[in-house]
């Protein structure tokens, strides 16, 4: 039996960072707003954050940050004239660090949705007819459905790791991306289908941890949306870690073996086993529209199953949006759900404001982290367009001497006639947050000569940004490295 109905201005379908941001920025505007969400944890609670705080970015973060300090212990401290004994691995610990992170940040959400008076549904939201919206509780199968109803409705529901027919998942020895980060114990020898974000996060954090990981990837080329010139550096840079990184490798089949996994694949060489503990499959997402609409409310979907938008996020059905994962508009970021969660609340209030995808940074929390923003060298070629391009090394740069992180490189792309900024790129320790820089500066339409008289503190590592755009002038104190 289902119930009837509430009326609010703005119900949002969705509490990943795009519908938990939508949703707060609508009520601080002042419209009754509801959230229903259907996210249940390992041990049945409901909890805002979505995907991308219980089991994507966020959790993957704070699991990175645990590796990364425990491969200094056990491999950065001698250079530093440190000795370290009896340095041991208690994975549920981390896991548990991971989980009470989670937990704070979930609550800090429910906090923020209290005090802004949006009402919560743990439930599984469904869109039908005339903007109505089904809620069907999740947390207590016993409630019956009900039936809310909205002015406005923000569909927020993401996209879901992709299924593999040739590796079915049975989260044990072949699992997906949410298992793999609430492994309890290091796998001596870990496999990984795909090599993009998600796959090399993963793999940077079992690795760190001891284990020995080889990524197959059916594509040829690494990371084929990242600029050329770093995504050959993180090449050499993974591989120099110990990743085995197969470009090329198309998996046809993985079954559980005797405790173990058996995975054929084949590359340009022939066919190929290989025997590994665990197998992750990290290969692409697919979106969250099964069951989203009623076939009556005739919501569009595009060719490949997103929920189809124009560049207002205006789905075809007036006053219905989609925002974040759900659809394709922009890249499949954390903070484009953010900006578009603003953006669609914004617009329902009357308020005019715009979103350049063109000014978005892109992050890998690799470690060494790539971050970019702009055009790659090898786009901006294919557009004919007339560039010039310096890139400094880090190694070169006195802060990184002294944090003995010196890998990577900063290298800016600039309009070879008005000097415009056309994109940024960095590889290296910190640079999620060294690319801010260049953000707001291609935000404010800054030319490369605006960054090269910019004074940046020394010895800091954003003087790497300062001296690639000196480069592009020539003017940089260690040209013999600027191309
Ligand atoms: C391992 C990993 C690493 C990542 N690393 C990065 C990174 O480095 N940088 C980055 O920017 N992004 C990263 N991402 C991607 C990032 O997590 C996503 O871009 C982000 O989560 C998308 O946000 P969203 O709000 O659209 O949806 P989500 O965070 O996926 O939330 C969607 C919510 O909707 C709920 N839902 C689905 N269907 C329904 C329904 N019918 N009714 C009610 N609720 C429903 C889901 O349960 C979920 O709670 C990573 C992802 C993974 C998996």
């Amino acid at each position: 039996m289902t119930n009837t109905s509430t009326h609010y201005d703005v119900i949002v379908i969705g509490a990943g960072p795009a519908g938990y941001t939508a949703a707060l920025r609508c009520a601080q505007l002042g419209l009754k707003t509801a959230c229903i969400d259907n996210w249940l944890d390992k041990n049945g609670q409901s909890g805002l954050g979505g995907f991308f705080l219980n089991a994507g970015c966020l959790a993957s973060l704070a699991l990175l940050e645990s590796a990364k300090i425990y491969h200094t212990l056990t491999h950065d401290l001698k250079k530093h004239g440190i000795s370290a004994q009896a340095i041991t691995l208690d994975v549920p610990l981390m896991i548990q660090r991971k989980d009470d992170i989670i937990q704070t940040l979930r609550l800090n959400i429910a906090e923020a949705f209290a005090y802004h008076h949006i009402d919560r549904y743990p439930a599984r939201g469904k869109l039908l007819n005339n903007r109505q919206v089904e809620a069907t509780p999740v947390d207590d199968i016993n409630r019956p459905p009900v039936i809310l109803e909205a002015d406005h409705i923000i569909l927020a529901t993401s996209a879901s790791p992709v299924k593999l027919a040739c590796a079915p998942v049975d989260n044990e020895f072949i699992i997906d991306s949410v298992a793999a980060l609430n492994l309890t114990s290091v796998p001596k020898k870990l496999a990984i289908i795909g090599a993009g974000v998600v796959g090399l996060e993963l793999a940077s954090i079992w690795s760190r941890l001891g284990a020995e990981v080889v990524l197959l990837d059916a594509q040829e080329n690494f990371l084929s949306l990242v600029d050329q010139q770093l995504a050959i550096e993180a090449y050499q840079i993974y591989s120099a870690q110990g990743l085995d990184l197969r470009m090329g490798a198309r998996v046809t089949s993985a079954k559980k073996d005797h405790k173990k996994v058996v995975i054929n694949y084949e590359d340009r060489d022939g066919t190929h086993t290989l025997r590994v503990d665990k197998l992750i499959v990290a290969s692409g997402r697919t979106p969250n529209t099964e069951n989203l609409a009623d076939p009556k409310a005739d919501l569009l979907l595009d060719e490949n199953g997103y929920v189809h938008v124009n560049e207002n996020c205006r789905t075809n059905l007036p006053g219905v949006y989609a925002i974040g994962d759900l659809s394709l508009l922009g890249p499949m970021l954390a903070h484009k759900g953010i900006e578009e969660g603003v953006f669609v609340a914004e617009q329902i209030a009357g308020i005019n404001n715009s979103i350049d995808y063109d000014i978005l940074p892109s992050v890998i929390y690799t470690d060494p982290e790539i971050a970019w923003v702009g055009q790659t060298e090898q786009a901006l070629h294919a557009m004919g367009e007339a560039i010039r391009v310096s890139s400094f090394p880090l190694k070169t740069n006195a802060r990184a001497q002294a944090t003995g992180k010196t890998e990577g490189l900063v290298k800016i792309i600039a309009h070879a006639d008005t000097d415009a900024l056309l994109g940024v790129h960095i590889i290296g320790a910190h640079a999620s947050e060294l690319i801010a820089e260049a953000v707001l500066a291609m935000e404010f339409s800054a030319s490369s000569e605006d960054l090269a008289r910019t004074i940046h503190a020394h010895p800091t590592l954003s003087e790497a940004v300062h001296e690639s755009a000196l480069g592009l002038k020539n003017k940089s104190l260690y040209a013999l490295f600027s191309k």
